[in-house]
């Protein structure tokens, strides 16, 4: 029987017929992979957990052709606290958006993955962690993750090293800190505090530890609003909820 095992997480699913659901899941190794999950809307369906978005574990597939029917699911998780915290169920389902619109068939991505596995379960596990803090770190890991980390030591424009002190200009179309010389009228002026921050987010391993580095209020909101524009725009794409942040 061509079956096939995958870790994995469900970022959407969409009902079909009476009890069914189509899901799209998310492999490290596979990239994106649609299945049909059968009967998972039943209540006493051995797959009614595996049918639901945020659902991550070991997932096991028949494979017909090109299509994939979910057999049976053990899960590792589903993150369940975010069900409990409307505010961090959208930030959530925001990276669960951003993870969709990266992901391809057939292409492995485990640093994605990684990196979404982190975020949700911060947004899950970790109460100490801002949530639009959080997700901010995710954007500009996530930029990286998808061939755009923003340059931070010389002008996007003319590469100019520039100072590691003090406030700093942000060209979202360049992708990255200009120079006073290149700077427009789409520039966003940082502070001093959102640059530190985003050092020390684009210097860590892991999301972890963000709150810590203590980017307050309006630089927090802002920051976040700039590298919503910075990520989407160069997605080309509106991710589904990311309009309800901050
Ligand atoms: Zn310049």
């Amino acid at each position: 029987m061509p079956s096939e095992t995958m870790r994995g997480i469900v970022l959407r699913h969409a009902n079909y017929r009476d009890h069914d659901r189509m899901l799209t899941l998310f492999s490290p190794e596979k990239g994106r992979v649609d299945a049909l999950a059968r009967g998972c809307r039943r209540p006493k369906s051995p797959l009614l957990t595996a049918g639901e978005v945020f659902a991550q574990g070991e997932f096991v597939l028949f494979r017909s052709q090109d299509r994939y029917t979910l057999t049976s699911c053990a899960i590792a998780d589903t993150y369940y606290p975010l069900r409990l915290d409307p505010y961090r169920l959208t930030c959530a389902g925001y990276l669960l958006g951003l993870a969709l619109a990266a992901v391809q068939p057939g292409e492995a991505a485990p640093e994605l993955y990684a990196l979404l596995l982190e975020g949700l379960g911060g947004l899950a596990y970790h109460e100490e962690e801002l949530p639009l803090s959080l997700t901010t770190a995710f954007l500009l890991r996530y930029a990286g993750v998808i061939g755009y980390k923003p340059r931070m030591n010389h002008c996007a424009h003319c590469r100019t090293p520039l100072g590691i002190s003090g406030g700093a200009l942000l060209d979202v179309e360049a992708g990255g800190l200009v120079c006073a010389g290149c700077a427009g009228s789409g520039t966003y002026r940082l502070s001093a505090a959102q640059v530190d921050w985003m050092r020390a987010v684009l210097g860590q391993e892991s999301l972890k530890a963000v709150g810590e580095a203590g980017l307050l209020g309006e630089d927090r909101t802002d920051l976040f609003v700039i590298f919503r524009e910075y990520v989407e725009s160069r997605l080309e794409t509106t991710i589904k909820g990311s309009r309800l942040l901050p």
